[in-house]
């Protein structure tokens, strides 16, 4: 940050935004890949670090193991008024592995260079993590209360589905989460400098639902010689190609329409709604966020027949990666039998809902009244994810509606889609210290 773009009204720095970089590091030097086999460090290491920095400040959290080694932290903060629902902020503890060999700096090393700490995890999320430490520890030595009720979470295991993290919490804990009523977490809250005076920070409001289905195909064996109108190779591979080359027309839910409409907005060009490849264009490579939310998606992406050149198998199957908008589910799947006729059956290998919620209500205005107050050029768009998080599922199925404010205001030339899961993953230090500002004034105000 320049200091002519430093606005007028920020104090000298506060105790969190000093230590946050150093608390992101520390995580960050904790190795907690998760394999998703268990044969992973676990993130045992990650929560005992983050259970002593609440301790030093006199906070008292539970730590709970839903696995030897798998380790999630939780604490609540009491707020000054009973009648509010509670807000859940949380982040999780485990990395996806990283190979050195392809970084040009030990990803466990949480080294600061060039106004950046590099290390895997540094955007996902032990940015986030450190935040809510920083914060918390921060209101904690003023001995200053929030309004409501705070549940801060660090979880386990979100690479991997959140089976020993969110949906152990959710189910055997869920006493922890009374009240709750949103959340905010990953994957959102960054910016995308349109200009010098307009930065737009996308909040995550919607994630498309997932459809990992197994397609098969029942027909008759028999030897490779003789004739067969009911061949299962041949049924399935004509599913798959319908599949495959399905056109999926481009539907626009809400939340999508109103991010193309604020973007297009934003840079002064027509949204045509049949063609929104040119505000697409604008957004550079954040388009791998939010590129595949206009249209269901569904990528053949296993086959499997047969044992031998001369047997025709009595059945054949294949795996399809389908992904689909939210509040579109029943028709995705109508077109898909539509697809792949009525000779093929399916069964789902995993299945997730699709998440949406509206750009609206207190949390919303507070969240864009605590990004302006630290970046006046700010505003707030809703995007639609590709992807999930621990919103999903486990947090909605409590009722819970999840927001995706991570606060970062970052340099315009950054390429902040790729860090998720990328090599020399990093994150700007005066991002974390603008974060901090945020997070402080939303969940102290809010
Ligand atoms: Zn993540």
């Amino acid at each position: 940050m320049t200091p002519a773009e430093t606005p007028a009204a920020t104090p000298a720095a506060t105790p969190a935004e000093n230590e946050v970089a150093e608390l992101c590091s520390e995580l960050i030097r904790i190795d907690s890949s998760n394999y998703g086999d268990g044969s992973g460090p676990g993130e045992r290491a990650a929560a005992e670090a983050v259970m002593a920095r609440l301790a030093e400040v006199g906070i008292e959290a539970a730590y709970i193991e839903s696995e030897p080694g798998r380790g999630n932290v939780i604490t609540r903060v009491e707020g000054t008024d009973p009648s509010l629902p509670a807000l859940l902020v949380h982040g999780h503890l485990d990395v996806v592995p990283a190979n050195a060999a392809d970084w040009s700096v030990d990803p466990f090393g949480g080294e600061v260079r060039d106004g950046y700490i590099w290390g895997r995890g540094a955007v996902d999320m032990k940015d986030m993590d450190a935040m809510m430490l920083a914060v918390l520890r921060q209101l904690t030595r003023d001995g200053r209360r929030p309004r409501r009720d705070l549940v801060f979470a660090w979880v386990a295991d979100e690479e991997a589905g959140g089976v020993y993290g969110a949906k152990h919490l959710t189910k055997h804990h869920p006493e922890l989460f009374e009240g709750v009523t949103e959340a905010i977490s990953e994957v959102g809250g960054y910016s995308l400098e349109v200009d010098p005076s307009l930065r737009l920070y996308l909040i995550e409001t919607a994630q498309k639902g997932l459809g990992w289905m197994r397609l098969i195909a029942d027909g008759t064996a028999g030897h490779g010689s003789m004739l067969n109108p009911d061949n299962a190779v041949t049924e399935i591979a004509k599913a798959v190609a319908r599949v495959g080359a399905h056109e999926w027309p481009i539907t626009l839910t809400p939340t999508v329409r109103t991010f193309l409409t604020e973007v297009a907005a934003a840079f002064g060009i027509p949204f045509d709604e049949n063609d929104p490849a040119p505000v697409l264009d604008k957004i550079g490579p954040l388009v791998r966020f939010v590129g595949a939310t206009l249209n269901h998606t569904a990528n053949p992406t296993q086959l499997d027949a047969g044992y031998k050149s001369n047997v025709i198998p009595g059945q054949a199957s294949a795996v399809i990666d389908g992904r689909f908008l939210p509040g579109h589910e029943d028709e995705f799947f109508k077109t898909i039998d539509e697809l792949i006729g009525p000779k093929v059956r399916r069964e789902f290998v995993h299945h997730d809902i699709a998440l949406e919620t509206s750009f609206d209500g207190a949390l919303v205005e507070s969240m864009i009244a605590a990004l302006k107050a630290e970046d006046p050029t700010a505003r707030a768009v809703p995007y639609c994810m590709s992807g999930g998080t621990d919103n999903k599922t486990f947090f909605a199925d409590l009722g819970v509606r999840g927001f995706g404010f991570v606060p970062l205001r970052l340099p315009g030339d950054m390429d902040f889609a790729s860090m998720f899961h990328g090599v020399d993953e990093r994150v700007p230090v005066d991002a974390l210290q603008f974060g901090v500002r945020v997070l402080d004034r939303l969940l102290l105000n809010y």
